[in-house]
């Protein structure tokens, strides 16, 4: 069926705008129960939420920080007296406070490793604890030995590619790398499968001040080979198929969504 993820449930964080938004949509189209996690902005997760019910899906809006324990634990409760089950965690919530490295304060490395990091890191405990605790149920329909939970993490060509002016969130997502790889190791066992997707230049809220320039926006087409900016929705079709039973033997993998950004593009004119 095109439904792929009919009757599963997945919570997608960060949901209120950009990729994480495109992301819910695109598991409710194909059939899941959506949870729209946002934090500040209600106003922007429930047109999330209406954009999904409008096109006949189901989704609930649920308030939660990543990077507060408290709530996230909330969340994952919330949803699992809902729905009464957790099939896919996305866990995309994520922000940026650039600075140039000698100016840069504890307080914006903090917020950074906080959202970026640690928040990975509360998410994917609660769903793999679900997942573990739902394991041990008799399982229906899983005749196959399918993976009974899948975590995609959204990480950052800046897992690999340096970047001056933004070492706390290089370092975050360098870190979501080694933690993505080594929680796919520790839970593949328990048949949950843990991969992440890294973004190039997505067009988004969070790098609007690049795409919005004209100047800014031809100096980006420099480190992109394919000569176009991506999209939140070339994002979450990787994403739905990383979630999917179509790559049930993938672990641990890092999904470089990128027109080609981490090619050394400068190498292409060196003769
Ligand atoms: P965005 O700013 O449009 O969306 C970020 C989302 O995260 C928002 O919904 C925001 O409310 C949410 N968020 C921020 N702090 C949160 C918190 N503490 N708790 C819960 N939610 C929180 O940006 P985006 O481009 O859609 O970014 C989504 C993810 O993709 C981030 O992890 C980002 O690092 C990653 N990414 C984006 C790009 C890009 O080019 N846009 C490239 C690589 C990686």
């Amino acid at each position: 069926s095109s439904l792929k993820f009919k009757e599963q449930v997945a919570i997608v964080t960060g949901a209120s705008s950009g990729i994480g938004k495109a992301c819910a949509i695109h598991l409710a189209n194909l059939g899941a129960h959506v949870v729209v996690n946002y934090s500040s902005s209600q106003d922007e997760g429930q047109k999330t939420v209406d954009e999904i019910t409008s096109n006949g899906g189901s989704a609930i809006l649920v308030k939660a920080d990543v990077s507060n324990e408290e709530e996230v634990k909330a969340m994952f409760n919330e949803t699992i007296s809902k729905y009464g089950k957790l099939d896919i965690l996305v866990s995309n919530a994520g922000l940026q406070q650039d600075a140039p490295f000698l100016e840069m304060t504890l307080k914006q490395w903090q917020k950074v490793i906080d959202v970026n990091l640690t928040g990975q890191f509360l998410c994917c405990r609660e769903a793999a604890r679900i997942f573990v605790e739902q394991s041990k149920k008799p399982q229906e329909n899983n005749h196959n030995e399918l993976s009974i939970g899948k975590i995609v993490l959204m990480s950052s060509v800046h897992d690999v590619i340096p970047w001056a002016g933004h070492v706390n969130y290089a370092a975050s997502k360098g870190g979501v790398m080694m933690f993505m790889k080594t929680i796919s190791q520790e839970l593949a066992p328990h048949k949950i499968r843990v991969n992440s997707v890294s973004p190039g230049a997505i067009k988004t809220p969070i790098n609007k001040e690049v795409w919005s320039d004209p100047q800014k926006y031809d100096g980006l087409m420099d480190l992109i080979p394919y000569k176009r900016i991506g999209t939140p929705r070339d994002v979450a079709k990787a994403v739905a198929w990383l979630a999917s039973d179509d790559s049930d033997y993938v672990n641990g993998e890092t999904l470089y969504i990128d027109g080609g950004m981490t090619l050394y593009p400068e190498f292409a004119d060196n003769g």
